[in-house]
């Protein structure tokens, strides 16, 4: 036994994982997908050393050792080669063994032009566009491009998340304005 616990110590980690790993586990855990439909799994997951990784199963110990397998998967690469497989915010995957890194792009090469100024930026995208932190759009840009995107027949949100977020800022800064 590793002593450890997740799912707010009522499943008792098999496995010893890095001591500095942050570990954490699920029997129901909801899962978003980018288009609409969503599902829930048992899940573990494990973030150390600028990776995160995580398995799905029925139970949490079978995820535990779904993303364990991961685990002795990636510390047998012979040497981590990353490619972004379309990610734009600095994060790979080792070609080898699939190994997930933070960090091992620098945005300014293969992030997203800007709208306003074309630099390559991770920085955030409204309606499908991106922006870099200096040309953020505010709460009120952000209503007009979501408005412009509609009128043009294209998608005003980049995922259910982004949806669901958006709902929830405009509802606290309008609660904070009705405060005033
Ligand atoms: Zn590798
Ligand atoms: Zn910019």
């Amino acid at each position: 036994m590793t002593g450890r616990t997740v799912d707010h110590g009522r499943s008792e980690v098999a496995r010893p994982w890095p001591q500095d790993a942050h570990l954490s586990g699920g029997s129901r855990g909801l899962v978003l997908r980018r288009y609409g439909d969503r599902y829930r799994t048992a899940f573990f997951e494990a973030s150390y050393a600028g990776t995160f990784l995580r398995g799905e199963a029925e139970t949490i110990a079978e995820a535990e050792e779904a993303a364990w397998a991961k685990h002795t998967r990636a510390a047998g690469c012979p040497g981590h080669e990353y490619e972004t497989r379309g990610y734009t915010n600095g994060a790979g995957f080792c070609r080898h063994c699939d190994r997930f890194a933070s960090g091992v792009f620098d945005v300014r090469t293969v992030g997203i032009p800007c709208t306003e100024c074309g630099e390559r930026t991770n920085w955030t995208r409204v309606a499908g566009q991106m922006f870099c932190r200096e040309h953020d759009p505010d709460r009120h840009e952000r209503a007009r491009l979501r408005e412009q995107a509609r009128a043009q027949g294209r998608e005003p949100y980049d995922g259910p998340l982004d949806e669901l977020l958006d709902e929830l800022l405009a509802a606290m800064l309008d609660a904070d304005e009705e405060e005033r």
